[in-house]
Order: C-alpha cells, then sequence, then structure tokens
C-alpha cells in the first residue's frame, strides 16, 4: 500500500515537471536548424539543395495551408514534403492553418487532418509542435501534450521574418539589412560556443534559402557541432526510428533526391499558376490570421514578439529546474516518512 502511495506520488511528481515548451536541445554539440511556415514552392526546393549539398538535416514545422495553399490538393506542396523526409529532414506540425482552434475538438481534428497528410506522403504521424507565433496557453500544452505531441520552441532567434519595418528602407533593402544582422547576431552566438542550439528561422523567405543558411553552410562551426533534427538533439533518435520521425529516409537520399529535384522541378514549369495561387493564400492567410495585417510577416511577426518571451527560456529553465527540485524534495519526504 505504502508502496502504491510512492508510485503514485511519484507519478504525480512527475507529472508536474511536464507541460512546458522546449526551448533547448539535450545532445551535447548539436545545432538545430528549424524552418517554419512552409512549403514554399519559390523558396523551400532551394533551401533542400543547399541543405543536401552540405548534408545537413533540420526540422521543418509545416502548415497544411498557408503559402501554397491547401496541401492536400496540391500536388507541388506534397512532393516537397515527400522530399524533405526522404532527404533526412523531420517533418513536424505547425498547425492547419497557423492558428490554434479554440476547442479541443477543433483542436483535435485540425492536428489530425495535418498528421493525417504527413502520414500519407512520408508514412509517419508527426510528435513535435511548434505553436504558431510561439503563442500558446499553459492548458494548451497540457492538452497537445495529452494527445502524444512534444511542443517545441527554441533558444537561437535568427528574427529572419523582420525586413519590413526599418526605416527608410523598401523590402529589399530591408532584407538586405536583416540578412546582414543574422550573421552578426549568428556569428555572435557561435561564438560563446554553447552546448547547443536550437535556430528558428523560415523557410518561406527568400532571403533565408538564398543568403542565410548558405552563408551558415560556409561559416558555422562544423569542426565542433553536427547539424540534426529536433528528434536527434532531443536524443530521441530511437523513437523516431519506430514512430515518429523515419531516419531511414537517410538510406540512398542522395539518388532519390536527385530523381525527387528533376520531378519537382517538372511539376513546378507545368504548375506556374502556382505562384499567382501562392499570393491568394497569403492573402487568405493574412485575412484569416489574428494578429496582423502585414503580408509575411503577419504569420510570423508574432514568433518575434515571443522572442521577447525568449528570456521565458531561462525562466522557463528555472521554473522546471524549481519544480524538479519540488518533486525530489517530495518524492523524498514521502519516503522518509513512510519508513
Ligand atoms: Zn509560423
Amino acid at each position: 500500500m505504502r508502496f502504491t502511495k510512492t508510485i503514485t506520488l511519484s507519478v504525480v511528481a512527475a507529472a508536474a515537471v511536464q507541460a512546458d515548451m522546449i526551448y533547448h536541445c539535450k545532445e551535447p554539440n548539436t545545432i538545430a536548424l528549424t524552418f517554419d511556415d512552409g512549403p514554399n514552392d519559390r523558396t523551400t526546393p532551394q533551401l533542400l539543395d543547399i541543405l543536401k549539398a552540405n548534408n545537413i538535416h533540420a526540422t521543418f514545422f509545416i502548415n497544411g495551408d498557408n503559402y501554397i495553399g491547401n496541401l492536400e490538393e496540391n500536388e507541388v506542396g506534397q512532393e516537397i514534403l515527400r522530399r524533405e523526409h526522404e532527404e533526412g529532414h523531420q517533418i513536424a506540425s505547425h498547425t492547419w492553418k497557423h492558428l490554434i482552434p479554440d476547442t479541443k475538438e477543433g483542436i483535435k481534428e485540425s492536428m489530425d487532418r495535418l498528421d493525417n497528410l504527413i502520414e500519407s506522403v512520408a508514412g509517419y504521424r508527426p510528435k513535435y509542435f511548434r505553436a504558431p507565433l510561439g503563442n500558446i496557453s499553459k492548458e494548451t500544452i497540457e492538452y497537445f501534450e495529452s494527445l502524444g505531441y512534444k511542443v517545441i520552441q527554441w533558444d537561437t532567434d535568427t528574427n529572419d521574418w523582420d525586413y519590413h519595418d526599418f526605416p527608410g528602407l523598401d523590402d529589399e533593402a530591408g532584407k538586405k539589412k536583416r540578412v546582414e544582422m543574422v550573421k552578426k547576431f549568428l556569428t555572435d552566438e557561435f561564438a560563446q560556443e554553447r552546448e547547443n542550439y536550437l535556430v528558428l528561422m523560415h523557410d518561406v523567405n527568400t532571403h533565408t534559402a538564398e543568403q542565410i543558411v548558405p552563408w551558415i553552410t560556409e561559416n558555422a562551426p562544423f569542426d565542433k557541432y553536427k547539424f540534426v533534427t529536433v528528434a536527434e538533439c532531443l536524443g530521441d533518435k530511437d523513437e523516431g526510428k519506430n514512430d515518429t520521425y523515419n531516419v531511414n529516409g537517410n538510406k540512398s537520399s542522395s539518388e532519390q533526391g536527385s530523381k525527387n529535384e528533376n520531378k519537382n522541378n517538372d511539376t513546378n514549369n507545368q504548375t506556374n499558376d502556382n505562384g499567382n495561387n501562392t499570393q491568394t493564400n497569403q492573402d487568405d492567410g493574412n485575412s484569416s490570421n489574428l494578429n496582423n495585417n502585414d503580408q509575411d510577416t503577419n504569420k510570423i511577426i508574432g514568433e518575434e514578439n515571443v522572442s521577447n518571451l525568449q528570456n521565458n527560456s531561462k525562466n522557463g529553465a528555472g521554473r522546471n529546474a524549481l519544480n524538479i527540485y519540488i518533486a525530489s524534495v517530495l518524492l523524498l519526504s514521502t519516503i522518509f516518512m513512510l519508513q
């Protein structure tokens, strides 16, 4: 009986340390690049080329209906996901429409919809989730955890989305300035030689695909760090193999990859009107999206706001440490009392 009580208390104590976003990798000497809001047929394939050429595996937090419209009806988008999977990247969920529905039923339904789509293309249901704009209440985190998802945040925010609001600069000049800022930021971050990095970027940006990631491939400390997926940087590799992330995708990726690249190009050529769809869907995204009015920024801008919560990453870690401490004290005193 006493033993049962102790076990029960232990379980309760263990549960108390859950329900928080994951800000950091666990494995030493790892860098997990993460890309949100895709796929975008104008930028993601190019980014995949660069990652492949440099043997970098990354994680894509995708939407079901964002830059290129409803993925259920979009073969180009599905082909991009297939390629992400076959080239060893991890596909994770970022909600169907860059929005967490208000009700549990709504959340379950929309998460299932995206998971079904990913499963049909990649053969597995994602178990890693990032909240749009990084915004999510503790209660909602608990609900996502009860559905089996790990809620992933970041500890290294490039702010690559933010190029609209530099005074006196148009978008092109703003992108140029942002790229320079990201280079400086990452140079400083990497100089700290932290144990690991969980980096936030957006594959939907042309300057991210064309300039920031190529710069990373030339300047990141490859001698000290391994570029891995989020599942791998959290030490979930085995879990991934069986359930969430099929690392077998690495196998013969070069052969499959080039095949897919060609396929992808063909498809792109066939559907030139896709660019127009993109525009429409961006606008849809803007109007349906809660937070802002501005073009692509709108989906992402809150993520910067959340970078203010970045300090929370420290607070979050502190809170976790405190929780673990309280849980341990509770557990030890219980065992002591029961003896
Ligand atoms: Zn997003």
